[in-house]
């Protein structure tokens, strides 16, 4: 059986890639990783769901049982991704995303060098302080550190493969699935020896 792909998915917070993400796994197959943090539940988050809320000691636990494939420090909490979930998925030919950080894509980019990163982003950065100022959860103070970061972040988009502006959520759900499904018609090492082991590799090449 192929193993799944595996998608990273980064941009700004308040980029909306939450709801994107919400909505690929109601439109497809794929599987989202929960990650584990030491950030408090916001309302309505569900344990397990949104995240595994765990405490700083048992973050560095699992830091040290090697447990993560990345993890990074965040707006001074810690966030991870567990090892053994995404290695599950991907085994069983399930594609997997990761809804993460740029400091976490790049540890991925050199962990997972087949995995495939997309980037994203605002349609401008008003709208990302209304969708900030909309969620309602962040101060002022929390509010202009997230936006000072997301310029930050999105100076990043050049370490990734594809970008899709999130200007309405249907159509970058869309853009999204697509890219899936075209990394799913790349030409890889495994399809060329697979044709080759039919001896069809050279069938033209005397001509
Ligand atoms: P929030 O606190 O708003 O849920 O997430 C803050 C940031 O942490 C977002 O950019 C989100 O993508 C990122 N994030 C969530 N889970 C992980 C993770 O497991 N690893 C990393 N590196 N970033 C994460």
């Amino acid at each position: 059986m192929e193993k799944g792909k595996l998608f990273v998915i980064s941009g700004p917070s308040g980029a909306g890639k939450g709801t994107i993400c919400n909505e690929l796994i109601k439109q497809s197959n794929v599987a989202l990783s929960v990650s584990m943090t030491t950030r408090p539940p916001r309302r309505g988050e569900i344990e397990g769901q949104s995240y595994y809320f765990v405490t700083e000691e048992r973050f560095v636990e699992e830091i040290g049982r090697d447990g993560f494939l990345e993890h990074a420090s965040i707006f001074g909490n810690y966030y991870g991704t567990p090892k053994q979930a995404v290695y599950e998925y991907l085994e069983k030919g399930r594609d997997v995303i990761l809804e993460i950080d740029v400091q976490g894509a790049m540890q991925v980019r050199r962990s997972c060098p087949d995995a495939i990163f997309i980037f994203v982003l605002p349609p401008d950065l008003d709208e990302l302080a209304f969708r900030m100022t909309g969620r309602g959860t962040e101060s002022p103070e929390q509010m202009s550190r997230r936006l000072e970061q997301a310029c930050v972040e999105i100076a990043r988009v050049v370490d990734y493969n594809y970008f899709i502006v999130n200007d309405k959520l249907q159509d970058a759900v869309e853009s999204i699935l697509a890219i899936i499904r075209a990394e799913h018609s790349r030409v890889t090492d495994t399809i060329v020896s697979r044709i080759a082991a039919y001896g069809m590799a050279s069938g033209c090449s005397e001509n």
